[in-house]
């Protein structure tokens, strides 16, 4: 049995050599390969503005605040086996992989024509400290993927991260999320009545992906769409 912990060297996977599935180990792959794709990746109705799986005919969540989006876009829903693959991507720096997941959003039902039409994809900010640590950003990574044109690392920026979300209640995402990000007055111009894209890698609560979009409302965003790789099924309460 190959050992899953085993990473191939950057300099390797940069190569684009045949690699292993990283979710079913498969050899020699692409590191998502079509059964997996197949079996984990298959499209779900989702909630057109918050893309919560939607079982009936209306969001409840959504029904009563609505998000300040006007369309929210997820591939997967956050779990096995997507949980461990955007780990893999964003914390251990395996930034060739970003590709395939990037290929698995463009794929996700109503995503192409979203880009086609959106004047830029923004992607989600981190803050200068944890860029630093991190070494690049995910959502940045995936956005140059999708858009190489439109991506906007730029614009939109955040302030240093309170404290890791992991554990947090609903009220304390939020309350951390709040007057988190703001947008560089050099770049108001380029927004004031655009069509925006933007794009993270998991959206939970929303409570961040929700404050980000209202600071690019404020900047003059004219329409916004929330893309996400991963959406977490159930909001936490
Ligand atoms: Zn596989
Ligand atoms: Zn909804």
């Amino acid at each position: 049995m190959f050992d899953s912990r085993f990473e191939w060297p950057a300099w390797m996977q940069r190569l684009r050599l045949p690699s292993i599935c990283h979710i079913c180990e498969a050899w020699p792959s692409t590191a998502l390969c079509d059964s997996c794709v197949q079996q984990f990746g298959q499209p779900i109705v989702r909630c057109p503005t918050c893309a919560l799986p939607l079982l009936g005919s209306r969001c409840f969540p959504c029904h009563y605040e609505a998000p300040p989006l006007d369309k929210c876009l997820a591939a997967v829903t956050y779990g096995h086996p997507w949980s461990d693959c955007i780990a893999k991507f964003k914390f251990h720096g395996d930034v060739g992989f970003g590709r395939q997941l990037a290929a698995l959003m463009r794929n996700a039902p109503w995503v192409e024509p979203a880009l086609e039409m959106a004047d830029s994809v923004i992607a989600m900010p981190l803050s200068a400290s944890r860029l630093r640590e991190r070494g690049f950003n995910q959502a940045y990574e995936l956005a140059k993927h999708l858009a190489p044109q439109k991506a906007d690392g730029r614009s939109l920026l955040r302030l240093e991260h309170a404290s890791h979300q992991v554990g947090a209640t609903r009220a304390e995402r939020q309350e951390q999320a709040r007057n988190t990000f703001w947008v560089d007055p050099v770049r108001i111009p380029t927004l004031q009545g655009k069509r925006i894209v933007l794009l993270d890698d998991v959206m939970t609560s929303g409570a961040t992906l929700f404050e980000a979009a209202r600071t690019l409302r404020k900047a003059g965003a004219a329409h916004i769409t929330g893309l996400v790789l991963a959406r977490a099924q159930l909001s936490q309460s």
